[in-house]
């Protein structure tokens, strides 16, 4: 490949979570396989150098999701599926794995196809991303906070992953627009949570959640609030408990058992006394209707709470990024990770949305001078 040697190209990496490392481990690794030396690289952060790593997945680091075909790895994001697309075909959650075991981060599957450091520790994770990229020169590691694009005015190139926390006005000085942030995934408060057995777990038939202080919490729970998260609170969920048949065909069998005691076959009892309240009637004397009505609960959201995982909805308008993540405004500005309007369910989706996108700004990057 030619390469440019007129000038020392000035790079800026703003946010240094998890794609701010990937894209700067990449950039480096690219332009030393290029035998490229004519850059600096300035790597910002307001804080401690991924520090946001450290919480993931309760501390084990959920790095990625062994789901094989990009058509249903794009289906786990409610914004953002389309234009991951493209982004996932240059750099998989397999390249991601790869990368990783090169570095020395063993990884396995576990059986809902989320795959974790075998060290099952974040912060292994993170030295072995601090490592790898302290293995390279030609950085400056800045602990500053950037307000505003008037600030990195000295640079060539810049890439902003500065994540969804207060960025909205960094976002729009660089002139895009700033879809709002929501809350994306994150347990939900209930309307008359009292009344509810607080700390026991349900397997429903559309997933399992939890009965917390103040609502529900757990898998299922994250992925309706996502999937509402530009909806307007409050509004009403129904969660299929179980098939409704199953509780009328055991009415059928042992029509003298209360429906209390048929219920309980298929969720916890103390839910079961919730749902049947003071009617619990021998079962044959129950309708068909009212049996079938017992198989969904139907909750009244009020608002999110503040535990869980929570990623925010919104960012940087795709609608104004090119297929590698470039500004459509400035060709020599990028944005990847969670600051673009891009998020996914839990399992290993967001931060493999910061890797796909980190390691494509790279190669775009690099590529814009190099090939210039
Ligand atoms: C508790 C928790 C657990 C999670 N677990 C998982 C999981 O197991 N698997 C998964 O896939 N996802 C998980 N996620 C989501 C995942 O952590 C995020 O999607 C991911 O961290 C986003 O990475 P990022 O680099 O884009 O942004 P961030 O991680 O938010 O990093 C942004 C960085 O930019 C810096 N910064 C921000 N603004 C500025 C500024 N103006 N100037 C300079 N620096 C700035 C910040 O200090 C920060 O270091 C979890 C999230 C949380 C909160």
């Amino acid at each position: 490949m030619e390469q440019c040697c007129q000038n020392n190209f000035k790079i800026a990496i703003v946010g240094l979570g998890p794609s701010g490392v990937y894209c700067a481990i990449n950039i480096l690794e690219l332009f030393k396989k290029h035998n490229f030396n004519n850059f600096s690289l300035d790597l910002y952060d307001k804080g401690q150098i991924l520090r946001t790593i450290l919480p993931t997945g309760n501390g084990r680091c959920n790095i990625t999701n062994a789901l094989e075909d990009v058509r249903d790895f794009v289906k786990n994001y409610p914004r953002g599926e389309k234009f991951l697309y493209s982004i996932f075909y240059k750099h998989s959650n397999f390249d991601s794995i790869d990368f990783f075991k090169s570095i020395g981060v063993d990884t396995y599957v576990e059986s809902d196809m989320r795959v974790f450091p075998v060290s099952q520790s974040a912060k292994d994770v993170r030295n072995k991303l601090l490592n790898k990229l302290n293995s390279f020169g030609h950085i400056r590691l800045i602990n500053k906070k950037i307000n505003s694009n008037l600030e990195l005015k000295k640079y060539d190139k810049i890439v902003i992953c500065c994540g969804s926390r207060d960025t909205k006005d960094l976002i729009e000085s660089f002139s895009h627009t700033c879809v709002d942030f929501k809350k994306a995934l994150c347990a939900l408060k209930i309307e008359n949570a009292n009344n509810y057995p607080k700390g026991v777990s349900v397997k429903s038939l559309d997933g399992d959640f939890i009965f917390t202080n103040d609502g529900v919490s757990g898998p299922l729970i994250f992925k309706i609030s996502s999937l509402n998260a530009y909806k307007n609170f409050p509004y009403e969920i129904n969660i299929k408990l179980f098939q409704p048949n199953d509780l009328i065909e055991l009415t059928k069998k042992f029509p003298k058992k209360t429906v209390l005691t048929l219920l309980s076959n298929f969720i916890p009892k103390s839910l079961a006394v919730v749902i049947v309240g003071k009617e619990n009637k021998k079962a044959a004397e129950v309708s068909k209707e009212k049996l079938i009505s017992y198989s969904e609960l139907k909750l009244k959201i009020l608002s999110c709470a503040s535990s869980g995982e929570i990623v925010n909805a919104g960012g940087v308008s795709l609608d104004e990024l090119d297929k590698n993540c470039r500004s459509k405004i400035n060709p020599n500005l990028w944005f990847c990770g969670e600051i673009i309007n891009v998020d996914g369910f839990c399992g290993g989706f967001n931060l493999q949305n910061c890797w796909s996108g980190a390691y494509v700004v790279a190669n775009d990057v690099v590529s814009s001078i190099i090939n210039k």
